[in-house]
């Protein structure tokens, strides 16, 4: 067994030791939840209950409303900020690979954090830190845990944990994509899931807007260094003209990432940041491994996987294509 393989076993033990022993909990994930962040938050959510424990999640009132395709998903004992009883929960970190990404800074300090995640460039902030490198997605730890821990494995459960999977694969297609992401696929169909509706609820039904917001940004592509970089930027006035959301560009990047020649795909946008003016998001997408986008993103305060990364930053979106050509 390899030293990180053993430190994630003594991990797993410590994290059901946690479930068993505690009573109250509060869940967290990352910023902007996305498939993953709300199937793993609202999986883990079910097993806890499950087991007659008192379970809260929290979401910043900010990330309101989700994402259309996630609206479907049923937010059980959900807060928009820490609760008055927080200092006795046992709070639990799901998919977020560092505190920046934590929407609750009064986090901060407590003593105790159970850290789940799957990001390889996770800081280990947490008190338990359970990082498990090659699960597909945290949803999958969470489908893990409830064999563990015995909890039925209901339509529901299978449903949150299903968003997870096939968002996090890319539909079953990412380097991430294991024979053990199809075994569950399997378990989850078999518990109920209706991966044609699922598949119709997440992935189509799209609003025209986001439409409108792909043909602009499919209308800016430009190609750097010998086409090895693709690079589209969507500008404040773009979404204001379509009418589109902040979360309607997910999905563009996917298809600069397709292109012949491309070995990394980049998507600035502008986002607007709490007040403070405008902010450019950057996402960065790399088609193979010769070219690890997390590097470059930490170097900009961000990270994520060896082919999928983002960072935020406060640099014009041409001085951010300048400082990632030159990566690659
Ligand atoms: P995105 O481009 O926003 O879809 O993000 C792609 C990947 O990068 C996801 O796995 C995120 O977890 C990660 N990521 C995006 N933004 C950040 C950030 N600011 N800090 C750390 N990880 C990030
Ligand atoms: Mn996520
Ligand atoms: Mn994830």
């Amino acid at each position: 067994m390899t030293d990180s393989a053993a430190v994630a076993l003594d991990a797993r033990k410590t994290v059901l030791a946690t479930i068993r022993s505690e009573e109250r909990f509060l869940l967290v994930t990352h910023e902007h939840p996305d498939g993953d962040a709300l199937g793993s938050l609202i999986g883990m959510q079910a097993l806890l209950r499950a087991l007659g424990k008192d379970s809260l999640m929290v979401i910043a009132p900010e990330d309101f409303p989700l994402p259309y395709e996630y609206r479907f998903l049923s937010l059980d004992g959900l807060v928009t900020g820490p609760p008055a009883d927080l200092a006795e929960r046992t709070v639990m970190f799901l998919d977020c690979g560092n505190l920046d990404r934590n929407p609750l800074g009064a986090l901060l300090d407590l003593p105790s954090l159970v850290n789940i995640d799957h990001h390889h460039d996770n800081t280990r902030f947490g008190t338990v830190n359970y990082v498990v490198e090659d699960a597909s997605c945290t949803a999958e730890i969470v489908w893990d845990l409830l064999h563990a821990t015995g909890v039925e494995l209901t339509t529901s459960i299978a449903e949150a944990l299903y968003v997870g999977l096939v968002t996090d694969t890319g539909r079953f297609s990412y380097e991430n994509t294991t024979s053990r992401s199809h075994l569950m696929a399997g378990e989850l169909i078999e518990a109920g899931v209706d991966v044609a509706a699922l598949y119709r609820r997440i992935y189509e039904g799209i609003p025209q807007a986001k439409l409108a917001l792909l043909c602009r940004a499919l209308s800016t592509v430009k190609l750097y260094a010998d086409g090895r970089l693709a690079a589209a930027v969507l500008t404040i006035v773009d979404f204001e003209e379509t009418g589109a959301e902040d979360s309607h560009s997910e999905g563009v990047i996917d298809n600069l990432r397709a292109l012949a020649g491309v070995k990394v795909a980049m998507l600035v946008r502008d986002v607007t940041v709490g007040g403070r003016g405008v902010a450019r998001k950057v996402s960065l997408r790399a088609t193979d491994n010769d070219i690890d986008v997390s590097a470059i993103a930490r170097l900009h305060g961000g990270g994520g996987h060896r082919r999928a990364a983002g960072f935020t930053s406060e640099l014009a979106a041409s001085e951010l294509v300048d400082a990632v050509r030159a990566h690659v």
